[in-house]
């Protein structure tokens, strides 16, 4: 089963995706992580992405592709995968398409949190406290950038699975245990059919 989450910063998409690998053996590919752990590698690329992520900026295309195609191909998704924070551009959302079609695989279901701006800040603010600031970009400012270059780029990327048929809407603003259900309902039914 492969899957695509999405949803703005603090919508809940690790956790969800953590709970979807426990109970369906997808691997979760957290785009945000990958990076995070490439910054505190301290290497020059780390350090150039590091200042892209206090910026609340997106990483060039090129770049995130070749991450994904490598992740997706290791052995650890051969069930499946859970694209947490890909694709966020058209862009990585055709490259996507042309590199699982070159596998013979496809994406089953595009799941969008939904969740309003409002809510948001006070999530991140929550996160940040409770980490102890373990996140960098976790502050009001550059959540301000970072919901700006959701709503511009990656909220466009809906409707290219929108016509697929494959976009499902949840409501990411109900307790996180019913967030979890709607997920299941939705993964069920395919399980099902
Ligand atoms: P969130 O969704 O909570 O903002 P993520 O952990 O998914 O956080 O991503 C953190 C940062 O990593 C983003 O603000 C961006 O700078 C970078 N990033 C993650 N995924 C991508 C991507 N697919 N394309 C470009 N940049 C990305």
């Amino acid at each position: 089963m492969n899957l695509i989450l999405f949803g703005p910063p603090g919508a809940g998409k690790g956790t969800q995706a953590q709970r979807i690998q426990q109970k369906y053996g997808a691997r979760q590919l957290s785009t945000g992580d990958m990076l995070r752990s490439e910054c505190e590698s301290g290497s020059d690329l780390g350090q150039m992405l590091k200042s892209i992520l206090d910026a609340g900026q997106l990483v060039p295309d090129e770049v995130m592709v070749k991450l994904v195609a490598y992740a997706i191909q290791d052995d650890a998704c051969a069930e499946g995968f859970i694209l947490d924070g890909f694709p966020r551009t058209l862009g990585q959302a055709e490259a996507l398409d042309e590199m699982l079609r070159e596998i013979g695989r496809a994406i089953d279901h595009a799941i969008i949190l939904e969740v309003d701006d409002g809510i948001l800040l006070d999530r991140i603010r929550n996160r940040a406290a409770q980490t102890g600031g373990a996140r960098s970009d976790d502050n009001a400012e550059t959540l301000k950038k970072r919901l700006e270059v959701y709503h511009k780029q990656t909220k466009p990327v809906l409707p290219f699975y929108e016509k697929k048929g494959i976009l499902r809407r949840i409501d990411g603003m109900a307790p996180m245990d019913d967030v979890t259900s709607q997920i299941d309902a939705v993964l069920g039914k395919k399980a099902a059919a």
